[in-house]
């Protein structure tokens, strides 16, 4: 099913879902699927997993110092298979641009066609460590709406080579978005002309960056509509844990923390009060969110499930 059905149905609910992210090569599945599985509860309809890039380590072989390619949180595609079959879940996996050909999207796409994946957000992804901008594999995509206009074709049974038999694949296409704007863009209208291009070439909804001040995301949508954007913008949330984060979390993702919330992170005596001030700022968000009116409330589990089950017991 495809995540705007849900959406669609839902008589004006607002739904819950969750982001994960693979583990780090080598661990089992185990702890991930033990982290969901109080989440399911919540009757998310749809889970998404991100896609890593590889990343380079340069390592001596045979004394010759050589770059190895190194991907540390591969799986993406497996647990998305692994999740519709325990959780009966729609999986809907982060495609990138970053390290792919436009050939190896091609395959990656028929692969999840025939796992019967429905749903995919599509991605650019970040530069490479070490880089200072992204640079696409060549005869990869420079941009997301490229990989969407791609998709976008094979829905309508058009590979990269005519030549190749054809197929219609069916995939309903959601790509990512920044309230406060992408961190390369120069302002924020451009940034918004190129999210407008990805709806235009055939992106089904939006899932915003996390957010903490929700006016922000009020007026984010607001701009979208004013542009024509029309389809579902769903805001995503992360529950702040640690007081590192009140750092590291603008550094990364290139977002502002409201002072109240800095506060009350603060002024917490231990972990533990750290973390509930996590919840409530989040609960709070998230009650105003459904207010007013949003499809779904998209939480950054970062893989623990904790805080995002206190959260959606007060808000479902
Ligand atoms: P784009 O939409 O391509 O935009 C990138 C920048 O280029 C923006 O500044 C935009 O304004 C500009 N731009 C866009 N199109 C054009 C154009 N045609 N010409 C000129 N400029 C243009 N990263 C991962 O590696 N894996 C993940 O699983 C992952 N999941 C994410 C999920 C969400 C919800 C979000 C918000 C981000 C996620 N990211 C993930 C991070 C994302 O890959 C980075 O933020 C990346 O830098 C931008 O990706 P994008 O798809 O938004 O890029």
């Amino acid at each position: 099913t495809k995540i705007t059905e849900y959406f669609k149905n839902s008589g004006g609910k607002t739904l819950f879902s969750i982001e994960i992210i693979p583990p780090v090569k080598g661990q089992h599945l185990g702890e991930l699927m033990g982290h969901i599985e109080p989440l399911m509860e919540f009757k998310p309809p749809f889970i998404e997993v991100t896609y890593h890039r590889e990343e380079f380590i340069e390592k001596l072989v045979n004394g010759e110092l050589k770059r190895i390619p190194i991907r540390k949180r591969p799986g993406t595609l497996g647990i998305c298979a692994a999740l519709m079959q325990k959780f009966k879940v729609e999986a809907v996996p982060h495609v990138i641009c970053g390290g792919f050909t436009q050939e190896e999207t091609e395959d990656f796409l028929i692969d999840l066609h025939y796992l019967g994946i429905e749903n995919v957000l599509a991605l650019r992804g970040d530069q490479e460590k070490g880089e200072d901008r992204f640079i696409p594999k060549s005869g990869g995509h420079a941009y997301a709406n490229e990989l969407v206009e791609q998709i976008s074709r094979m829905n309508k049974g058009h590979l990269l080579y005519e030549e190749t038999e054809s197929f219609p694949t069916n995939f309903c296409v959601g790509v990512a978005a920044y309230p406060e704007k992408h961190f390369e863009a120069v302002s924020l209208d451009t940034d918004l002309h190129y999210l407008k291009q990805k709806v235009d070439a055939g992106a089904d909804y939006v899932v915003t960056q996390m957010f903490f001040d929700n006016q922000k995301y009020f007026d984010f949508v607001k701009a979208c509509r004013a542009i024509g954007i029309q389809v579902p913008i769903i805001p995503g949330i992360k529950p702040l844990a640690t007081a590192k984060q009140l750092e590291v979390l603008p550094a990364i993702f290139h977002l502002e923390i409201p002072q109240e919330l800095a506060k009350s992170v603060l002024s917490a005596s231990n972990p533990a009060g750290i973390k509930q001030a996590g919840i409530e700022w989040a609960i709070q968000q998230g009650k105003e969110l459904i207010q007013a009116g949003v499809p779904a409330l998209h939480f950054y589990t970062m893989s623990k499930s904790d805080s995002v089950r206190s959260i959606a017991s007060a808000l479902f």
